[in-house]
């Protein structure tokens, strides 16, 4: 551990750059850059020779450039079958998703700026609107958007269009903080959804294409899935 922040179990050997000519990466330095903003902790920035590319790692869980992890790193590094049935509040305790599960049991945080950013109404306000995006829940999204992400997800079109029908008109931080919560129960039903949440964030626009380091094959890769057929919307 190095601060709040685990060690990568072993340092990639291969960069974002790799592939792109005939040449081998050559991963030479790394070092921690404090972060100005947002977490507390240090950022791992590593640099490949060959390519004169640097590029950064970020704790597994973790959008780029995000200040909050979208879960916490044990449940977003822990293996599928562990997962099923946890309860939102566990896995998703520190993380963008805080505010939204914190609403939807009625804890609305203080409307006086007391604690700072991380603890004030605006900022639950403004994470439970930006996670209803990266959901799909958002009545004002583009349907086209809405699909996409219900695809990435993996879950029911209907489902999703359920749930936002239950906010559609209902501006109340509570309601709207149960449909995130109740989608992210569905969503830990079918296994652990963080890779997928990182790829839909990307797909709105929240934030730019999560890459994945895969310590087993040694590589680093895009998260492999992919938008399954399209759907008509009903
Ligand atoms: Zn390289």
């Amino acid at each position: 551990m190095r601060g709040d922040v685990p060690v990568p179990r072993d340092i990639p050997s291969k960069g974002p750059c790799y592939g792109t000519d005939k040449q081998d990466c050559r991963i030479e330095e790394y070092y921690w850059r404090p972060r100005i903003t947002g977490p507390k902790h240090s950022i791992l920035v590593i640099r490949c020779a060959t390519h004169k590319k640097t590029f950064t790692i970020y704790p597994a869980g973790f959008g780029p450039y995000q200040r909050l992890p979208m879960a916490n790193t044990a449940y977003a590094t822990s293996h599928l079958e562990n997962n099923q049935g946890e309860h939102p509040r566990e896995a998703f305790q520190d993380t963008q998703f805080q505010a939204a599960v914190d609403a939807s049991e009625g804890e609305a945080w203080p409307r006086e700026w007391r604690d700072g950013p991380r603890k004030w109404w605006e900022t639950q306000r403004r994470r439970i609107a930006k996670m209803l995006v990266l959901l799909g829940l958002d009545p004002e999204m583009e349907e086209t958007k809405r699909i996409q992400v219900t695809q990435l997800l993996n879950v029911e079109h209907m489902l999703v269009l359920e749930k936002k029908r239950a906010i559609e008109g209902k501006p109340g931080y509570r309601c709207r903080g149960h449909g995130v919560a109740s989608m992210l129960k569905a969503l830990m039903k079918s296994g652990n959804p963080v890779e997928r949440l990182l790829l839909a964030g990307h797909q709105v626009g929240l934030w730019g294409m999560p890459l994945w380091w895969d310590a087993d094959w040694g590589i680093i890769r895009k998260i492999p899935f992919r938008l399954a057929r399209q759907e008509n919307p009903v």
